[in-house]
């Protein structure tokens, strides 16, 4: 028997253990050890997830949507208390700064601010006399019990991205958090209740492939959300729809920023400096590329390495880092080999982030800021993501090479174009084949009122996140036409009607 806490699934309004007797440790990157220990969950408890959300689905999906929103408005409130209790798990077990695991928190409740909106969001379109005698409207309803699959790296945002839209909706919902750092699902589960969301409506099944395999294969899974790498987005998109699901898988990124030569460089640094390194790069949207137009690179690269290795890096419960721990120490090690590839092909390395130490932590999972610079398309650092703080600068002689490196990459997640020029930023976003784009903002993250994706091997599906694209997918159309004749049938028609 372990001493450390066991993270257990939520099913039913209730903490229930694993049937497979089976336990992954849950680390804190920080001190480099286990803080907890998460239940891997079998098909067994998944098929029990699902018979307590297909359950749940006829009440709730009856509810009416004021009365859902009422739920989560309470949720909302909730959330807001709880923000700290939130950030200090997220920093323990992913290891994120506490002042950056609560700008998480405040992302994630944007999600609940809008879902309250639901009954506006769910209206349909009446036409009056569509044709002699008929009114036809549309509507849109819920799907039934639908799944959340969500990544280490926001375990309090991305399942947000699902959830509170799911149920506002009228669906009930299973989450498979990370087994990276699955408390947070534990105490969205238990807020949940407390705002009187009836049992069975939010499920949450501890586990790793094994539990993912089984809510892609169930039958009664109406829908899958996916939050990931690109490798596994693929495969749960190909499983999913071959099982005959909805789906909507988001991948990994490579993000770069162009700077161009008239753009203000004090600017452009600390844009990129947060957007590189901040969460130590393990962001989906960080920037991982600076595309240096003209002369900027030679502008841009003495601060940039002054910067980078002037970065604070500690445990994130400390107010004075700037940066904590990758999440695991295998992911550190991958880091650190790229790097070291990144060398061998010819890139320059500026600052060197291997070999980070960092007092009294000793074991933990760090690695310092790096900076390359002469980073070309052909080299591994450019090609791979990496999802740690290496920031990699590429030369280019004018906007046109930028925008057809940026169009070549498999990935099309986020990007960002520094200038003052409004011609040349208006250019830039109607060429550049990115799902999302920022003209000076580094980080062009929509909120909650837009909706989220990338392009290409960012995204596999029809819908982006969240926002009104969250509403569609969660939901069915349904077209009604409707008569209520008072004069006798006109007798039989076999012909296609037309309409006078
Ligand atoms: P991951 O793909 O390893 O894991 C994501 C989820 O899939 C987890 O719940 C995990 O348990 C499950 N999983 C892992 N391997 C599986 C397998 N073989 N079969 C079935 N399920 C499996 O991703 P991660 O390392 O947790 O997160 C980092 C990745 O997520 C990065 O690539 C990042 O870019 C991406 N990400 C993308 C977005 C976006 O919006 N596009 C947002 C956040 C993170």
């Amino acid at each position: 028997m372990s001493d450390l806490d066991t993270i257990t699934h939520f099913i039913n309004g209730a903490k229930v253990d694993t049937t497979s007797g089976h336990y992954a440790d849950v680390f804190n990157p920080a001190l480099g050890e286990p803080c907890a220990r998460v239940a891997l969950g079998t098909a067994d408890d998944v098929n029990a997830a699902v018979a307590a959300a297909a359950a749940a689905f006829p009440a709730w999906s009856a509810t009416p949507p004021l009365t859902r929103a009422r739920v989560l408005f309470k949720y909302l409130q909730l959330c807001q208390q709880h923000t700290d209790e939130f950030a200090a798990m997220l920093t323990r077990e992913h290891g994120k700064t506490f002042s950056d695991a609560q700008g998480e928190v405040a992302r994630g409740i944007e999600m609940i601010e809008f879902a309250v909106g639901i009954p506006q969001l769910l209206k349909g379109e009446f036409t009056d006399q569509i044709s002699r005698g008929i009114d036809a409207w549309s509507m849109r309803q819920a799907l039934g019990v639908v799944a959340g699959i969500t990544p280490f790296n926001f375990p309090v945002m991305v399942p947000m991205w699902m959830f509170p839209m799911a149920i506002a909706c009228g669906n009930t919902f299973i989450l498979k958090p990370s087994e990276r750092d699955p408390s947070a699902s534990l105490l969205h589960a238990r807020l949940l209740t407390e705002a009187g969301l009836p049992n069975g409506v939010f499920n949450v099944i501890q586990g790793d492939k094994v539990t993912v395999d089984a809510l892609l294969d169930h039958q009664d899974v109406q829908a899958i959300s996916f939050v990931g790498s690109t490798p596994i987005a693929e495969y749960i998109y190909a499983r999913g729809t071959a099982n005959g699901k909805r789906v909507q898988a988001l991948g990994g990124a490579k993000n770069h920023m162009v700077v161009m030569p008239d753009a203000d460089m004090d600017m452009a640094v600390d844009a990129l400096i947060g957007a590189a390194f901040g969460s130590a790069g393990e962001r989906c949207m960080a920037i991982s590329v600076v595309v240096a137009v003209g002369d900027s690179g030679d502008k841009l690269i003495g601060a940039l390495g002054k910067r980078t290795a002037a970065l604070k890096i500690g445990d994130g419960m400390a107010q004075a880092s700037e940066m904590g721990p990758v999440i695991t120490a295998a992911a550190k090690h991958r880091i650190e080999k790229l790097i070291g590839e990144g060398v061998e092909q010819g890139a320059t390395l500026v600052v060197d982030g291997r070999d980070c130490k960092v007092a009294d932590r000793a074991n933990g999972f760090f690695v310092g800021g790096t900076l390359f610079d002469h980073v070309t398309p052909d080299m591994t650092i450019y090609k791979e993501e990496i999802f740690g703080p290496v920031l990699c600068v590429v030369r280019a002689p004018d906007v046109a090479t930028a925008v057809n490196l940026i169009n070549a990459n498999e990935y099309g997640n986020g990007v960002a174009i520094y200038t003052r020029d409004g011609g040349t930023a208006r250019e830039f976003v109607r060429q550049i084949q990115v799902g999302m784009v920022g003209v000076n903002v580094p980080l062009p993250v929509p909120m909650a009122f837009n909706s989220f994706g990338g392009w290409k091997k960012s995204l596999f599906g029809d819908h982006h996140a969240y926002g009104p694209e969250g509403v569609r997918f969660y939901t069915r159309h349904k077209a009604v036409m409707q008569r209520w004749p008072n004069t006798a049938s006109a007798g039989v028609e076999f012909a296609f009607p037309q309409h006078k």
